[in-house]
């Protein structure tokens, strides 16, 4: 995961680990490489000049050109920094209420589907009675595909393929959810381009109807600066209060995980890491921040 991020921040710690006398140049071109890392990396450039003028702030207060070993302090400097970029500590979802709602928004081919699948089977684990609810009245193997998603994890798939109101299939849902005394319901909706008012509508409205407890909105970590972007549109109509990460198995520059949290100040909750069902992490800052430090 973000192998060439990783190995352009490895190289720009060389010089403070190296042998030698530290000076402010060295600390100065060191932070700059950061900057430039970050920026390869696809992280906004906005975001990638507060965190390292962050480091370069820590460095002075905490006297880096002095230490004992310089190189290992502004690394671990480095690492907070990121850290806190990504937001600190792990967030929970929300899963108040009875049912729980939990409303899953996002680009078509984000992984929308695969996620919901993942996330019921990921419920049903600590014991709860889950409802997932196809709610993409545009495409009916969106159904299909949840539905066999939902046999492979043992959760029931509440659709009707010949409702044409989305509104409408989630109400019905949700009725359903509470005569069948599920604890919590996942909505899984249509793939929406952030440009199309009508979709983007239509789920405001899903969610005003449903009122949920948790929307997660579903990005692929490959598409970067896009996926801050998207994330941006759809944290403006939805106020969404999550982030789920995907694709972090493929080839993603780590531009996505590293500035959405910035950019929309919404947490990172979920990393999905492949196709299979129990391919989901919990997302947890510090650890991603060890891990893009190597
Ligand atoms: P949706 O249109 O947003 O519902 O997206 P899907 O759930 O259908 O996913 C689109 C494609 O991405 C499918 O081929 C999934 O198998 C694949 N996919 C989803 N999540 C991941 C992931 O974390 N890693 C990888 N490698 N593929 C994924």
């Amino acid at each position: 995961m973000f192998e060439n991020l990783q190995n352009k921040l490895d190289k720009a710690f060389k010089t403070l680990k190296g042998q030698g006398r530290i000076t402010e140049i060295n600390v100065a071109a060191t932070i700059k490489e950061v900057r430039r890392a970050l920026t390869d990396a696809d992280v906004n450039y906005k975001v990638a000049k507060d965190v390292t003028d962050r480091v370069k702030q820590k460095a002075l207060d905490r006297k880096v050109l002095i230490a004992v070993e310089p190189g290992q302090l502004f690394v671990k400097i480095v690492q907070e920094e990121l850290t806190d970029l990504m937001g600190s500590e792990a967030k929970p979802i929300n899963l108040k209420g009875d049912p729980a709602i939990i409303l899953i928004a996002g680009l078509q081919g984000s992984g929308k589907t695969t996620f919901s699948g993942k996330l019921a089977a990921y419920i049903k684990k600590q014991g709860k009675n889950v409802l997932l609810v196809a709610a993409d009245i545009y495409r009916p193997a969106a159904i299909d595909q949840l539905k066999v998603l939902g046999e492979q994890v043992g959760v029931e798939v509440f659709a009707e393929p010949d409702n044409k109101n989305a509104v409408s299939i989630v109400t019905n849902a949700l009725a359903h959810a509470k005569r069948t005394n599920k604890k919590v319901v996942i909505v899984d909706t249509a793939g929406r381009l952030a440009v199309d008012e009508v979709m983007m509508q239509e789920i405001e409205d899903v969610k005003k109807a449903l009122n949920p407890s948790e929307t997660l909105f579903v990005v692929d970590s490959m598409t970067g600066q896009d996926a801050v972007n998207t994330a941006k549109t759809f944290n403006d109509r939805l106020d969404f209060d999550g982030v789920v990460l995907t694709k972090l198995d493929g080839d993603s520059r780590g531009g996505a995980a590293l500035s959405i949290r910035a950019v929309v100040n919404k947490p990172i909750k979920f990393m999905s890491t492949g196709e299979k069902m129990d391919a989901l992490d919990i997302f947890y800052p510090d650890r991603m921040a060890s891990r893009i430090l190597g």
